[in-house]
């Protein structure tokens, strides 16, 4: 898709912003998973994670208190010559946007969590806009699967097409006031959501006249080999088919690791493509394979019951282990599910608990079960939302507490963090047990 130039921070200083869209090459980016008021924790994070090559670093930005830690994290980088955009995550609070607008060099909302009222809320963005025009700021609208409006959800459900209609509502509002420094999102951790989502959004942008730039992604996949097939399988389709300009893995571990696996990606956009070159011959695999198989696996033009198992190949890899590899990539495109399906956030800012080391617990707790999506999140204030379709939800309360949910519902509140993951394997086997 042909799309104009977003430009992200300032454009005198050498590294020091970002063009995203046009003829610009796609790029890569991901987020600090620190609590933004620790200025110290964070501007090492960052420096971490521009040495790993990131093209643009995110920060939760829940309130003013950050707006101005985010405003010192920005000035350290800078004294110590590391000129990388930052981006203000702001999720609930117009006002704290708006003061985010004068401090960083993007901001990433989602208008529909300013207000319930559809009207007040592009309102509110169109005021926004004002003050990214007066301060030359870059906006992220960003639309996730799981959360949208409940008028759109009346009339389109939490479908591909709401997931679009939502994200066309506040870019509507964009063209009218013709802002054009917008980039934007719509993310699912369903892959296939996720790819129908994005060729919707470009055929909807495209019947406006619109040429926004577009950020791809798919929430909350998990960590390892699962997180990275299904980030791969969802963001190489698209690239291959010219949709996106910048991206992110979101994996439960560090955002360095992010970086890392998705520059893999890169490669393969040039033409001709060429293979990736990787210390890690597993990742390498992971990015070749979901080139060549996820978009037909997902689009359902590869029928995966004709295929021989294993049916890639490595020199490195014993039939056994590649054999599982194939199951797991069948799994992150949605054709079979052999083991439970996790759903884990990449944590941030909000994050209530030591997630990384919590989802392998959970998975090794859990890994015998078949037929489940479970999903552990970071907080209590967006997990619910961001977790989709899950049928479990390991989600933080803070203050080591955890709220455990059966779908939307939460069934029990304020277990403490060491139990949870026992309480959540005897809910769900009694749940299967019940069934049978
Ligand atoms: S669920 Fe909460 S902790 Fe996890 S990434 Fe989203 S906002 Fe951050």
């Amino acid at each position: 898709m042909k799309t104009h130039t977003v430009t992200v921070g300032d454009l005198m200083l050498k590294g020091g912003h970002l063009l995203i869209g046009g003829e610009h090459p796609v790029s890569v980016q991901t987020m600090c998973n620190t609590d933004t008021l620790d200025v110290a924790a964070s501007v090492a994070q960052c420096e971490r994670i521009a040495a790993a090559g990131a093209q643009l670093i995110r920060l939760t930005t829940q309130g003013l208190p950050q707006v101005r830690a985010l405003a010192k994290i920005k000035e350290t980088l800078s004294k110590r010559g590391i000129h990388i955009p930052l981006v203000a995550d702001v999720h609930f609070s117009a006002a704290t946007a708006m003061e985010a607008a004068r401090v960083a060099d993007k901001v990433r909302i989602n208008p529909g969590n300013f207000s319930r009222d559809p009207s007040q809320a592009k309102a509110l963005l169109a005021t926004l806009l004002e003050t990214c025009n007066l301060h030359h700021t870059a906006l992220r609208i960003g639309v996730n699967h799981g959360s949208l409006p409940a008028h759109i959800m009346e009339l389109y459900g939490d479908t591909p097409e709401g997931m679009c209609r939502a994200a066309m509502e506040y870019l509507t509002v964009c063209q009218e006031l013709n802002f054009t420094n917008t980039v934007v999102s719509i993310k699912s951790s369903n892959t296939r959501v996720m790819v129908q989502a994005n060729r919707l959004l470009v055929k909807h942008m495209e019947e406006a006249g619109m040429s926004y730039p577009i950020h791809l992604g798919v929430t909350e996949s998990g960590n390892e080999r699962q997180g990275r097939l299904k980030s791969a399988a969802g963001i190489i389709t698209l690239l291959k088919e010219g949709i996106g300009n910048t991206f992110r893995v979101s994996l439960t571990e560090a955002p360095e690791s992010e970086i890392r696996f998705g520059k893999l990606f890169l490669p393969l956009l040039a033409t001709p493509a060429t293979p990736t070159a990787s210390a890690d011959l597993w990742d390498q695999l992971i990015v070749s394979a979901c080139y060549e198989w996820a978009p037909g696996l997902l689009d359902g033009t590869i029928d995966w019951k004709t295929l021989p198992m294993p049916f890639v190949e490595a020199p490195f890899a014993t039939k056994e282990e590649l054999t599982d590899f194939c199951m797991d990539l069948l799994q992150a495109t949605r054709c079979v599910f052999t083991k439970p399906e996790y759903i884990s956030c990449p944590g941030c800012g909000r994050t209530k608990y030591n997630l990384e080391e919590t989802v392998r617990a959970v998975k090794a707790a859990t890994s015998h079960l078949k037929g489940c999506t479970i999903a552990i999140m970071g907080c209590i204030v967006n997990g619910p939302g961001e977790m989709a379709d899950a049928q479990y939800g390991y989600v933080g309360e803070g203050n080591e507490k955890i709220t455990l949910y059966k779908g939307k519902i939460p069934v029990m509140r304020g277990i403490p963090q060491e139990e949870a993951v026992q309480h959540l394997l005897q809910l769900i086997e009694s749940d299967q047990q019940h069934a049978t």
